[in-house]
């Protein structure tokens, strides 16, 4: 079917966002991981082969990095993933500069930090939801009682995970860049700056106006403690600059959306 369709449309790129992209899950079900995001990627490649495709934007991420030496974390730094998620993306990558380097393909890898905010019509929206800023925003709407912290012993100022939010349309502006770049490569995207989950909370507190309660929970099995990006190099080689980087920012942004379609899609 995928195979059928490249040799209808032809297209000039692949925009490869397709996957399975939950931590927690993956240290659950290494298998789904493995199986989608690496053997279903191989079956994508032999049709840009065969039907002449020559240019990919594969959506990485930056759990390749695992627990980082030092933050912000740039493309030099060792991938050492610390889950199947994250393994499964760089094996990818790897595969990726094979096809760059024996077909020709240009492929550009986005590994992104946290995708955060909304635009007027597109947000953030799961069947199950697992990710931090929905959540807290669930609660706020009245959808769930608490908000669950998971693990208040790393070793931060405030003992929670610290992220790195870019705002969906910055994360959208590097891959109109991607499709324009002239040699494969792989790319860090962030805003350089972080948030712990606890920070997160209290910006969504003054976002929403509401007192949001917490529980504080067990760590998650696969969470680094630490990642923050630098973006320098797609800002050098491809002229990438952020427009969000103001968190409040992207979380009003994101509360906007949420208040506008309390159901999500369904709406
Ligand atoms: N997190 C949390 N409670 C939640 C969801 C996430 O404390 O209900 C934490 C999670 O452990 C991580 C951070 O928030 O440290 C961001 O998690 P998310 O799932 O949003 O994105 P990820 O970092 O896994 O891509």
């Amino acid at each position: 079917m995928l195979h059928r369709t490249m040799q209808l449309v032809r297209p000039d790129a692949v925009m490869h966002f397709a996957a399975n992209a939950l931590v927690g899950e993956s240290m659950v079900d290494p298998t789904k991981y493995f199986r989608n995001n690496v053997a279903s990627g191989i079956n994508l490649l032999e049709g840009m082969v065969r039907f002449g495709i020559e240019r990919i934007v594969f959506s990485s991420t930056c759990a390749i990095f695992g627990v980082p030496q030092r933050v912000p974390i740039d493309e030099t730094l060792p991938q050492n993933p610390i889950n199947p998620y994250g393994e499964s993306k760089l094996l990818f990558e790897k595969i990726l500069r094979w096809y760059s380097q024996l077909h020709g393909i240009i492929a550009v890898s986005l590994r992104y930090f946290n995708a955060a905010g909304a635009s007027e019509k597109y947000g953030e929206n799961h069947r199950i939801e697992t990710h931090l800023i929905p959540n807290i925003f669930k609660v706020a709407l009245g959808q769930k009682e608490a908000v669950e912290i998971y693990g208040t012993d790393y070793p931060t100022p405030d003992g929670t995970c610290i992220r790195d939010y870019i705002h969906i349309l910055d994360l959208a502006q590097a891959h109109i860049l991607a499709l324009r770049a002239t040699t494969s490569a792989q790319y860090n995207l962030g805003t350089g700056g972080g948030a712990s989950v606890r920070q997160i909370l209290d910006c969504c507190q003054k976002v929403t106006g509401k007192t949001i309660p917490a529980l504080e929970k067990p760590r998650r099995p696969g969470d680094p403690p630490i990642l923050i990006a630098s973006s320098e190099k797609i800002q050098t080689e491809l002229g990438w600059t952020p427009q969000h980087d103001n968190l409040l920012g992207v979380i009003e942004s994101a509360w906007q959306w949420h208040t506008k379609f309390p159901s999500g899609y369904q709406n």
